[in-house]
């Protein structure tokens, strides 16, 4: 890019700032931001280039001079005994290289090494220890003084109260809420009509801030901890010293693994982009940092952020972007789903271009309108959602949404009947209700009943072919042959698909049947606790609801699907065409791993972990997600997270992938 003149330069330099102060306070002060993160960094990065280029024009109160925001005044105040800097941000390879090159250059052809670390997205907080106790928790603040969260924090379970350690000494970590946590957290405050939150970080600021700690307690945060700031007994020479100190000391250590240089960083980084879905909290990044303490001494800090690290930044995972229309699409129980059109944009490394806005109350709550600019997120395998409406944006031109009266599809009345979320077309026989039901029956998860697609379940439908999915197995091959796109070999292909899902299991045949509320893990529950569909028809709500994992929704749901006739008849056809509607014999197997707990780490190379999940459970034994005492075998893939070390703390017998194969094959 060219050089601005000067004049303009200023101007620019003086928009900037305003604009990044205003969302600073947003986002640090109320934890409210109006931007994603990623429109953020761009700002703040213009802006130290524009200052680079003028350096004339560094102003002591520009946004890259200082650090952070504001203190709220609700918590008493603390100085902090080191100013807690930012980091410098990385985006890409070459940042990565540069940052790389100048370090190299400050250390005059000194040997150096480097500590990759997960940038754990939550709130940073600084800890100190005096005679084997903690003592005192703070926030950052605005880096010089931050608040005195001692009460709340002691509400985080692995931070521990006591240590060994009598030395007084201050640390520093990270706060934040599971991501399993987020979601129980969001869930709740449904049910209690409160507003969710927008992200695992926004609820731990809020639970941090509580001022009623027994709230916060309620929160289960966590804090992982990766530095040691002061020590008044001890010298350490290495980050990875520390490490293992601080984590002999009883702490939670923050994930971190040496490089030897910026090329092994790099391949980290990358390798951590494609797995940070894996883990159950958000990391939006990873810290780098130099190695060896003197060396960190030696190259020092500018006022912003230290010379000895670098934060690297994964590509962006919320944007804003406009809403340019609501599109209703119909789900297999008939229920009107709506959609948010939206202008494209790049999020995650895919475009999106659709978010769901999952029901009518969603959309009041957030005061969704067409023509709205809103904040989107896509997380992994996550269907992209609205975060918020940014209302500042609105023109007036917005236009309020309202569920149709009539199905988009059949045009038969829609109803939303009393308590429930969701608008339903009244029309049980509802094309597009059917080929949705179908559509699951047949999916990779469900009978997983290859070539049968929406295309032909459409023509088998209009046709008159079928009605239901039972029917697919009643199709006879002349049937087919005639229907477009449908030769000689693919009709025979597509029967052949259909006989052989004759053989799925149980458990799939079970979630595919479509209940309300049955999803994979429910089915895996109920194959669990009955024998077969007849059993489970026979249960009632009270039965159902006896088993922990089921509740009064998914109880009745059951119920009800099987008071209804036209699906007792749907499943006596089915058990005409011999679908397996029991459980297969697997006394032999229960024998083999009879009850033993397996908990899976890292990467696996064979297997998804639902296949692991299946594979024990056919064989008796239990999958659960938690390393304790009662733990009887770890699996570690690739890359292991701190389940690992938990593992081998306790004496837990970890088993590779390999010998996991091997164990399970052979029985
Ligand atoms: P930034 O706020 O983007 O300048 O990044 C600095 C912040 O990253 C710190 O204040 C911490 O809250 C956070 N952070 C998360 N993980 C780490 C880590 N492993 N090392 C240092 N800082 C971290
Ligand atoms: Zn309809």
């Amino acid at each position: 890019m060219a050089k601005l003149n000067r004049e303009k330069a200023e101007k620019k330099i003086k928009a900037l700032r305003e604009k990044i102060r205003e969302h600073e306070y947003k986002y640090f002060v109320l934890d409210d931001p109006s931007i994603s993160d990623a429109e953020f960094d761009q700002m703040m990065q213009k802006l130290i280039k524009l200052e680079a280029d003028f350096p004339e024009l560094i102003t002591e109160d520009s946004p890259t001079q200082r650090v952070g925001g504001e203190v709220l005044d609700e918590f008493k105040k603390v100085e902090h005994s080191a100013t807690m800097l930012s980091l410098d941000n990385a985006f890409d390879k070459r940042d990565l290289r540069d940052f790389d090159n100048r370090v190299q250059k400050n250390l005059n052809g000194e040997d150096y090494q480097y500590v990759v670390e997960h940038k754990i997205d939550g709130l940073s907080a600084v800890m100190r220890y005096n005679n084997g106790s903690f003592e005192l928790g703070a926030t950052r603040g605005n880096g010089e003084v931050g608040e005195d969260i001692t009460k709340n924090m002691k509400t985080i379970r692995s931070l521990p109260l006591k240590i060994e350690e009598k030395a007084e000494m201050e640390l520093r970590g990270e706060i934040y809420l599971a991501k399993s946590e987020f979601q129980r957290l969001n869930e709740e405050r449904l049910e209690n009509d409160e507003s969710p939150f927008a992200n695992p970080r926004n609820a731990a600021a809020g639970s941090v801030r509580q001022l009623d700690s027994k709230i916060a307690a309620q929160r289960s945060l966590s804090i992982l901890i990766y530095d040691l700031i002061s020590h008044s007994e001890r010298e350490f020479e290495t980050h990875l010293e520390v490490f293992s100190y601080l984590r002999e000391q009883g702490f939670k250590v923050n994930w971190h693994q040496s490089a030897a240089d910026i090329e092994a960083v790099i391949e980290i980084c990358e390798k951590w982009q494609e797995e940070r879905e894996g883990l159950d909290f958000e990391i939006d990044g990873l810290v780098i940092k130099i190695n060896n303490l003197a060396l960190r001494e030696k190259l020092g800090s500018t006022a912003r952020s230290p010379r000895w690290a670098i934060a690297y930044k994964f590509p962006a995972q919320q944007k804003t972007t406009k809403i340019k229309d609501i599109e209703i699409s119909l789900g297999r129980t008939g229920a009107l789903t709506p959609t948010a059109i939206l202008e494209p944009v790049e999020l995650a490394g895919s475009t999106v271009s659709r978010a769901t806005l999952h029901n009518e109350d969603e959309i009041k709550r957030k005061d969704i309108r067409v023509g709205d600019t809103v904040l989107v997120q896509k997380a992994g395998d996550i269907i992209p959602e609205v975060i918020k409406v940014i209302k500042e944006d609105r023109d007036g031109s917005e236009k309020e949404f309202k569920m149709p009266e009539n199905c988009p599809v059949c045009g038969s009345e829609v109803i939303r009947p009393e308590g429930e979320a969701v608008s339903r077309c009244t029309n049980i026989s509802c094309p597009a209700q059917r080929k949705e039901s179908i559509l699951h029956f047949v999916s990779r998860d469900a009978m997983n009943i290859d070539g049968v697609g929406p295309a032909l379940i459409e023509q088998l439908l209009n046709n008159n072919l079928i009605e239901d999915y039972a029917d697919l197995y009643f199709l006879k091959q002349s049937h087919l042959k005639d229907l477009e796109r449908m030769g000689e070999k693919s009709s025979q292909n597509v029967i052949e698909a259909i006989e052989a899902s004759k053989e799925r299991e149980f458990l799939r045949v079970l979630y595919a049947l479509g209940i309300r509320h049955v999803g994979i893990g429910a089915a895996r529950i109920l194959a669990k606790n009955f024998d077969s569909i007849e059993q489970i028809k026979e249960a009632t709500a009270e039965e159902l609801e006896d088993i922990d994992e089921i509740g009064p929704v998914i109880a009745e749901s059951i119920v009800g699907f099987f008071q209804e006739r036209h699906n007792r008849d749907l499943l006596s056809r089915l058990k005409q065409a011999g679908i397996r509607l029991e459980k297969e014999n697997t006394a032999e197997n229960e024998k083999f791993l009879n009850g033993q707990k397996f908990v899976f780490t890292g990467s696996l190379n064979n297997y998804t972990r639902s296949e692991v999940k299946d594979l024990v459970e056919k064989a008796g034994g239990r999958a659960v997600s938690s390393v304790s005492s009662k733990t009887d075998y770890l699996v570690i893939g690739d890359n292991p997270g701190s389940k690992y070390d938990k593992a081998k703390q306790l004496g837990v017998e970890i088993l590779s992938e390999a010998e996991f194969k091997e164990m399970i094959e052979k029985k």
